[in-house]
């Protein structure tokens, strides 16, 4: 199933994933498409805010994971921009990650590791609009 979003603000775009948050069980994993500044961290801070985590969330480019506990588990939130290839992602060890039971997964830069998610895998994909702050977000849930 896929849905289309428009939202011109941050704000907005935070208020969508707190929508998909609201319907997400842990053994989720999300693949967060996006150029650089289209708003996947953005993205990433509403949907952590909407499972009740209150500790801000920045971008983990450097640590490539950040985690963060919440009521029903754990929330892993991944930028793999300084990952080259599935082999390193593996060697990382990403399916942790990927096949958490008890994490929902948000991973930035998820074409760094294409062909290794998981059959239920939702995709969101994130592009500027026509104006400066206005983005458009493809949801696609699988089955
Ligand atoms: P990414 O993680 O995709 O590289 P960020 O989420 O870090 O991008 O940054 C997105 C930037 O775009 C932020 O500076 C944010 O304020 C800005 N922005 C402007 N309009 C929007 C919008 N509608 N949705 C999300 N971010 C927006
Ligand atoms: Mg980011």
């Amino acid at each position: 199933m896929k849905k289309q979003y428009k939202t011109s603000s941050p704000e907005e775009t935070k208020a969508v994933a707190a929508e998909l948050a609201a319907q997400t069980r842990p053994g989720s994993v999300f693949a967060l498409h996006g150029d650089l500044g289209a708003g996947k961290t953005v993205f990433a801070a509403g949907f952590a805010r909407a499972l009740g985590i209150t500790e801000p969330v920045s971008s983990p480019t450097f640590t490539i994971v950040q985690e963060y506990p919440f009521e029903k588990g754990m929330f892993f939130h991944l930028d793999l921009y300084r990952i080259d290839n599935p082999d390193a992602a593996l060697a990382f060890g990403i399916d942790e990650f990927l096949y958490a039971e008890d994490g929902i997964s948000l991973i930035e830069w998820p074409e760094r590791i294409h062909g290794l998610f998981p059959p239920h895998t939702v995709y969101v994909d994130i592009r500027r609009g026509e104006s400066d702050g206005e983005r458009v977000i493809t949801v696609e849930q699988p089955g």
